[in-house]
């Protein structure tokens, strides 16, 4: 599972993200190390899936990011495909939540603390409410009772994370403290951000030229499993028609949906029986190995790529 790939020197943000020659070196160490399957290839991905003793590797690039065309050509140059899973709102210019958060954060010369003050301010004249382990509160109390320890992030990071990913109630509400936040600290139009940001649909020809593999990654990026049936059901079968119209997934090839988040339940699983779609990607971390069952193609578990790297000696690792 790949994510960002970049120099993140390039851009006004840091990104978690693997750099373009870690990217590189990671291509060459699945390629020598293993098989790089082709995304097209059905049978040898359920042949690998059933295999205890065969190891192959699927490259899946999640939210449609420019980066993502420096990926494929790079694979292209050596005869590998990949599956990508661009979100459709992105395509159509809008910033994913997700990803505004990421740019706030990774804002280098400005500490987290001036956005969490910028944003309590805001907060406090509107009158937010804020959930936290179910209980709705403001955001003072908020920030002195948020304890909860993340291995990656300091606690300043994890909060205001959380706070714009979730904890800030209303959707609205939430995006428009983004916006807020996105207009104080990046002097950018939200269009041009997204343009520099998203691949756009002739990247996107250009990469199933080269023999790229589609799949969803929802219609507006949505935790599926905050959503009831017919909503699902709205966001998996909107996103395959576009992807259709636009020409990127042919009737041969898989039907792969990739869940954004990771987010999925029970309705999701019956959807993806009754659509006939036939992999479904998670963000558990491991081996899709053994087969549990027959939903188990339905709830693919991934490595991610940012953790293959031994950062101590600059080279590719294997994490299983
Ligand atoms: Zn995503």
């Amino acid at each position: 599972m790949y994510h960002y790939v970049r120099n993140n020197e390039e851009y006004s943000y840091d990104t978690f993200c693997r750099r373009k020659n870690e990217f590189e070196a990671q291509v060459e160490y699945f390629r020598k190390s293993s098989e790089i399957v082709d995304p097209a290839d059905l049978q040898k991905i359920k042949y690998y899936l059933k295999s205890d003793n065969q190891n192959a590797y699927l490259l899946t690039f999640d939210d449609g990011y420019k980066d993502h065309l420096y990926c494929a050509n790079y694979l292209y140059n050596r005869n590998l495909k990949a599956y990508f899973f661009p979100p459709i709102n992105a395509l159509n210019g809008n910033i994913l939540d997700v990803n505004a958060i990421h740019m706030i954060i990774g804002l280098r010369g400005i500490e987290i603390k001036t956005i969490l003050k910028i944003l309590t301010e805001v907060c406090m004249s509107s009158n937010f409410s804020l959930n936290l382990n179910n209980q709705r509160m403001n955001i003072k109390s908020y920030l002195d009772k948020f304890d909860i320890q993340d291995e990656y992030d300091e606690r300043e990071t994890i909060m205001l994370k959380r706070i714009l990913q979730r904890d800030l109630m209303g959707d609205d509400n939430r995006r428009l403290v983004i916006d807020i936040l996105i207009e104080k600290f990046i002097d950018k139009k939200s269009s041009d951000i997204a343009s520099e940001l998203y691949l756009n649909i002739q990247d996107l020809k250009i990469m199933k030229k080269m023999g790229m593999i589609f799949g969803s990654h929802g219609n507006t990026h949505k935790w599926l499993d905050t959503l009831n049936f017919d909503e699902q059901k709205e966001e998996i079968e909107q996103s395959f028609i576009s992807l259709k119209k636009m020409n990127l997934i042919d009737v041969n090839e898989p039907k792969a949906m990739c869940y954004p988040f990771g987010g999925y339940d029970f309705n999701t699983i019956k959807l993806m029986n009754t659509l006939n779609l036939d992999l479904g990607f998670t963000t558990e971390i491991g081996p899709a190995k053994t087969i549990e069952g027959k939903e188990f193609i339905f709830k693919l578990p991934r490595w991610d790529t940012n953790h293959f790297w031994n950062n101590k000696w600059r080279r590719p690792c294997n994490v299983g």
